[in-house]
């Protein structure tokens, strides 16, 4: 469910929102599975793997969840975004919920 509405902007096409939590930019990133993930707006670089030594996750603008590390000395497989649960100082709520009710 999204209860964003009220602070949502669009911005060529993206759904960009404010975290209700800690007021950090979101945006909401549709997944194949026709659901919206909440991920912090800024694109990070990633390395992709599925070693349990990948233990991060990014989100790509496809909405597929990509398993990987932040720490790596190569060159990045690509940039993608954060789930805001990951970074957001109120995820234990959405953990506790279920639910993303930002
Ligand atoms: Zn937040």
């Amino acid at each position: 469910m999204i209860r964003a509405a009220d602070t949502a902007i669009t911005i060529r096409g993206v759904n960009m929102a404010i975290c209700k939590k800690c007021g950090a930019p979101i945006i909401w990133i549709q997944t194949p599975a026709n659901r919206y993930m909440p991920c912090d707006a800024g694109l990070v670089e990633y390395h992709a793997g599925s070693t349990p030594d990948f233990e991060d996750t990014v989100i790509n603008d496809k909405g597929e969840v990509i398993q990987c590390t932040f720490d790596f000395q190569c060159d990045p497989d690509g940039k993608a975004h954060i789930p805001h649960w990951a970074t957001c100082p109120f995820s234990d709520s959405f953990r506790r919920t279920g639910q993303y009710e930002l």
